[in-house]
């Protein structure tokens, strides 16, 4: 069965080594058409790179997991009756949990912005906000640093910049060093599709029951993927092995309402992924 990993859409680009390769199409880009059982066509969008942010995707690589196979079977005694395939899974698994920690990296403070004389924050050297920095930028305020001037460094989106990647930041915004994530590939796209949209209608029509109209601000609303799709949300810290991570089925996220091009196709925007878990 197709899962919702298939939503997930990829560019093009070539990269510094001349070659062709893809990149995930930026949060901003990413719209999905879902056909509800009222027959609207609801388009949902995104915003605040909640895409690149929350929703993840097991690794594309089929070759790096067929290789990790072959080691995990010949760490394994190559066991008798067994062969590399009946590693894949396993392989599988590994590179998905490096792969999301290496993910969550890119969000922490340390990839996304730090002085590159000293490691520490920005706030440590600036204080207040707005209009254009000082060069040399000034020194730091943390007790005991020697650092005379702060330097900028982005390793996250020089590294991009690098590659030649289209977004070079496409997880800019605040810093963290915790995420809740839906991971598409452990549910099935029909499933996942309908949640989200039937979630939405639910809304609707709790509101105009009140007469009321969905906020400005946004609707705080339950995605509940079910318990048959346990797993298919995890919660994780930086520094905490996969055993500790959570496995959850749902996740509350803040919905706007946008503003509709064409008649019977509501248009919303995800915005936020909030802190409860389901
Ligand atoms: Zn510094
Ligand atoms: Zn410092």
């Amino acid at each position: 069965m197709a899962d919702a990993s298939e939503l997930i859409a990829y560019e093009k680009y070539i990269g510094a080594d001349k070659a062709e390769h893809l990149s995930r199409v930026s949060t901003a880009s990413t719209g999905w058409s879902i056909k509800a059982t009222n027959n609207k066509l609801y388009a949902i969008k995104f915003d605040s790179n909640f895409v690149k942010k929350h929703l993840y995707t097991s690794t594309k690589k089929a070759d790096t997991v067929a290789a990790k196979a072959g080691e995990l079977y010949a760490a394994a005694g190559k066991p008798q009756g067994k062969s590399a395939a009946d590693f894949m899974e396993q392989a599988r698994q590994l590179l998905d949990q490096a792969k999301f920690k290496k993910q969550l990296g890119h969000r922490t403070q340390e990839e996304q912005q730090i002085c590159g004389n000293c490691n520490h924050e920005r706030k440590k050297h600036f204080t207040g906000s707005g209009g254009p920095l000082p060069v040399p930028g000034p020194k730091c305020k943390q007790p005991g640093c020697t650092c005379t001037g702060w330097s900028e460094k982005t390793a996250y989106a020089d590294a991009r910049k690098a590659k030649n990647k289209p977004t070079v930041n496409p997880l800019a915004g605040a810093t963290t060093e915790k995420n809740s994530v839906i991971w598409l590939n452990k549910i099935d796209r029909v499933t996942f599709e309908k949640v989200i949209v039937d979630s939405i209608i639910a809304k609707e029509a709790t509101l105009a029951k009140a007469s009321k109209t969905w906020d400005a601000g946004g609707e705080h609303i339950d995605w509940d993927f079910g318990a048959a799709n346990k797993g298919c949300v995890v919660y994780f810290e930086v520094g905490q092995s996969p055993d500790q991570w959570l496995q959850k089925q749902g996740v509350e996220v803040l919905i706007k309402q946008g503003t509709p091009m064409v008649v019977n196709s509501p248009v919303y925007v995800v915005v936020h992924m909030e802190k409860k878990l389901i």
